[in-house]
């Protein structure tokens, strides 16, 4: 069956009245990208809908793939575009039915947006479905319960006739919802909580805490990982690699061993801040879950979030753990989560941290030195990456290299 076009309905977008033509903007962006190394297609973005015009080249599976990724989609079609006359729209409906499989039943629902044309519904569907019936041998009509439902919309600038609905992702499109900074571990959270976000058409950029020796490359090359999955759907993410091992040392030293990990984590979000605004963002996010650890109990983020002013969104706060990997099974990141590699809080966990740590507590331990400097030190240090869908880690290119000098 050769498709024509793809049909492009719109998610929650068409609620927004006012700001729809940002969005549709943004979205019809956000599409070509995605769809970058293709070719054979052609977009075109309307108030209400968006059409896929396709070649005879182009590659409709994977452009559906990647389209049904990216965030503002509600679902999508492929279509058969035909003139608004009669004979067109049987012509058209006769050749879909034609690739049904034999002794199958069908129905022809008709939508006529444009009140104009001249054949009421009821008539119309008379009319298509007869002609089908004459023109193919095996296939009968069923009304109640079809094996398949012809879809023909008679609207404005043309005819419509399709059969499939595939589910998009939903959510509004990346870049209309402002800028927030993503606290990105190796671990399965984060990355669902960045996700999260940016499926509310928020953008990401993410900030991992790294603390060499005591941290290898693997880790960091994990986080690049997933960083890199994340891209898949929104296209390039900006990655900040903090030097944390000095704070982290300095901590250790200071700090009672039952607190470490409030005042790690403390310390970890005043960097947080003193970067979100040199990013001109306006949230931090991270995978926080109520109950879920020792850093995570109402107390400890009690103690955590009083280091900053800046909105902390948690998006998987009240999740169960279940639901939060059922997720990153979804957007493809649990497997590359589940890898063994070191997390720099995990090293200098201590056996029993405080649960319920003590507010007053922690800040005596911090009092003992002015970690503003070395704060301020790490965030001047900063090491930023670029990563998109193709990104490889200099290991990799220097390999890819030396295997082209070999051929
Ligand atoms: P995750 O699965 O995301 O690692 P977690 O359940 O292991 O979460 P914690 O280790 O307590 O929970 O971390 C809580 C949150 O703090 C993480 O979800 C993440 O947002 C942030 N975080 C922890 N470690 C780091 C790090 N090294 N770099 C950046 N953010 C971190
Ligand atoms: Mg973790």
């Amino acid at each position: 069956m050769h498709y024509d076009h793809l049909l492009v309905r719109y998610g929650e977008l068409t609620l927004k009245g006012t700001n729809r033509k940002k969005f549709v903007n943004q979205l019809k962006d956000n599409v070509k990208r995605a769809l970058i190394p293709l070719d054979g297609y052609h977009v075109k973005g309307k108030r209400d809908r968006m059409y896929v015009e396709l070649d005879e080249n182009a590659d409709m599976k994977e452009i559906i793939r990647r389209l049904s990724k990216v965030y503002g989609i509600k679902s999508i079609s492929p279509v058969i575009k035909t003139d608004k006359t009669e004979e067109a729209i049987n012509e058209s409906a006769v050749q879909l039915a034609q690739s049904f499989e034999k002794d199958t039943t069908f129905k022809i629902d008709v939508k006529r947006v444009d009140k104009s044309f001249p054949l009421d519904t009821y008539t119309l569907q008379r009319e298509v479905g007869g002609k089908i019936l004459s023109q193919t041998e095996d296939l009968t009509v069923n009304v109640k319960r079809p094996d398949h439902e012809i879809k023909v919309e008679i609207r404005l600038d043309a005819v419509y006739i399709y059969e499939e609905i595939i589910p998009g992702s939903g959510g509004l499109p990346v870049g209309t919802g402002g800028k927030t900074l993503l606290m990105l571990s190796g671990g399965i959270d984060s990355p669902v909580a960045g996700m999260e976000v940016m499926k509310r058409g928020v953008t990401i950029e993410a900030i991992h805490f790294h603390s060499p020796p005591f941290t290898s490359e693997k880790a960091k090359d994990k986080v690049i990982e997933l960083t890199r999955i994340l891209s898949e759907r929104v296209g390039p993410i900006k990655l900040h690699i903090v030097p944390f091992t000095e704070l982290q040392k300095q901590i250790n030293k200071v700090v009672h061993p039952r607190y470490t990990m409030t005042s790690t984590r403390r310390i970890m979000m005043r960097v947080a801040d003193a970067f979100v605004h040199k990013i001109g963002a306006h949230a931090i996010v991270n995978g926080e879950n109520l109950g879920q650890v020792a850093s995570q109990t109402l107390k400890s983020m009690y103690a955590i979030n009083h280091v900053t002013s800046t909105p902390v969104l948690r998006p998987l706060l009240t999740l169960d753990k279940e639901d939060i990997i059922k997720k990153a099974k979804e957007i493809g990141t649990f497997e590359t989560s589940i890898q063994p590699f070191e997390d720099c809080c995990t090293i200098f966990t201590p056996k029993n941290p405080v649960t319920e740590p003590d507010f007053d507590k922690v800040e005596k331990y911090e009092s003992v030195f002015d970690f503003e400097d070395m704060i301020q030190t790490a965030v001047d240090n900063i090491e930023t990456l670029t990563i998109d869908p193709n990104y490889k880690s200099e290991k990799e290119q220097s390999t890819d290299a030396l295997i082209e000098d070999l051929f």
